[in-house]
């Protein structure tokens, strides 16, 4: 079994680390300090490195990259910067993905070259006040009106919601038939009824403007429906599982800056007349970051190859989520910890580390539900067995 990259990952791990260090590293900060999104020259310029579209098709605009070169492309860009992780990841994996994979060649065409270069962000909505984890109580209705839908309803903490331009949105179109009433509509901001509501203000991930989104009776075609309407919350749940191999690897890339920077610190910080690093209650810690981080890149991996031979990867995909999320989440924890009275104040960025990571366990499915749906097809393998 070779566990290692190869040729071509390498190369993109080489290149666009080089890229993130000299391009967005210097943003990070700023953005955190202004809560505020990328400014677009640099948006462009991570668009012709191939960010915004990193599976897309070459005739799209995209890199056409396979999923192993995605989670390292995002776990190296939420080493420098875990708000731009978040854009590029939703952007990528739960909006231009599925447009890809389900849409018909009239959606393609219209979306997915301007997104795939950057010149449109995108994002994925399921979430309202009332239907958080249990995505299927939405209540963003869908109303059939001649070869249109009539779309209203609420949607609140979408990603890229304030700068964004191009929306999946899961509404309700027969609102008697469960999860099968349920469609996946592409509304985008230049229709009208569409208004982004308030933006949130947050613990971390200052720098994507997470937001409400209203839609007062926009009128969207029924060309804009994605894939089939009847299987439009399979579709998805289907897509989360993408979008949770890119989130694990955010946590990973937050967890390796956390994990790089403190021990860096140990190694210099001296107390009791030796480095830090040398006291056991510090290398201990070190060694757990260590090894956690590693076991969580190789589920990202495994989740990513899987996909990438067109296997299920379903459960994979949950897994390293909850066990990337989580001790991504104990690095960051830790790593203030080595930093003492100077991890807690806001000149280094180890502060920001411990904010960002927070909502990986949380957003595209909290570690809690990872663990349904892990428990779940547990479950089902068990009863195949006996
Ligand atoms: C910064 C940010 C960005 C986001 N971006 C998006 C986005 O782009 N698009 C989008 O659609 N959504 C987005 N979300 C929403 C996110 O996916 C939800 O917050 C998440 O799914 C949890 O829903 P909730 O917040 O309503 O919590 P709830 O569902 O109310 O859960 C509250 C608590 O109860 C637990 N819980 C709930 N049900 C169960 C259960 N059955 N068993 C055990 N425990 C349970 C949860 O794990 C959690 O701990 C974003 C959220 C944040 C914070």
């Amino acid at each position: 079994m070779d566990l290692t990259l190869n040729k071509t990952q390498k190369a993109v791990q080489k290149h666009i680390r080089r890229f993130c260090e000299n391009v967005l590293g210097p943003w990070a900060p700023v953005l955190d300090k202004e809560h505020r999104f990328l400014p677009p020259d640099v948006v462009k310029e991570m668009g012709r490195v191939g960010i915004w579209g990193i599976q897309a098709p070459k005739k799209y605009g995209g890199a056409e990259l396979d999923t192993v070169s995605y989670s390292i492309i995002i776990e190296e860009i939420a080493r420098v910067c875990g708000s731009t992780a978040l854009s590029t990841t939703v952007h990528n994996s739960v909006c231009l993905a599925p447009i890809l994979k389900f849409g018909s060649e009239y959606l393609k065409e219209k979306y997915a070259y301007d997104l795939a270069i950057g010149k449109k962000i995108g994002g994925f909505t399921v979430t309202e006040p009332n239907a958080g984890s249990d995505a299927a109580g939405m209540q963003t209705i869908a109303v059939k009106d001649g070869n249109d839908y009539i779309v209203t309803g609420q949607k609140t903490f979408v990603t890229n919601g304030g700068n964004g331009e191009v929306f999946l949105v899961g509404a309700k179109y027969d609102p008697g038939k469960g999860t099968r009433g349920i469609g996946v509509f592409i509304i985008d901001k230049s229709m009208e009824g569409f208004e982004v509501g308030k933006i949130e203000e947050k613990l971390g991930m200052r720098g994507n403007l997470t937001s409400e989104l209203y839609f007062d009776h926009v009128r969207v075609p029924k060309e804009n429906i994605l894939g089939s309407l009847k299987a439009g919350f399979i579709l998805a749940m289907k897509t989360l599982d993408i979008g949770r191999i890119g989130i694990a690897s955010q946590a990973l890339g937050i967890g390796c800056a956390a994990f790089e920077a403190a021990a860096k610190y140990a190694s210099q910080r001296k107390q009791f007349g030796r480095p830090i690093g040398k006291f056991q209650g510090i290398s201990f810690k070190l060694a757990e970051m260590k090894t956690d981080l590693e076991a969580a890149r190789l589920l990202i991996y495994k989740a990513a190859s899987l996909k990438d031979k067109g296997l299920p990867y379903t459960r994979e995909a949950s897994m390293c989520k909850f066990f990337a999320a989580d001790r991504a989440m104990k690095a960051c924890r830790e790593a203030l910890q080595i930093f003492g009275g100077y991890g807690y104040c806001l000149e280094l960025p180890v502060e920001r580390y411990f904010r960002d990571v927070k909502v990986t366990e949380i957003y595209e499915g909290t570690s809690e539900i990872m663990k349904l749906i892990i428990g779940n097809h547990i479950l089902k393998e068990f009863k195949q067995i006996n």
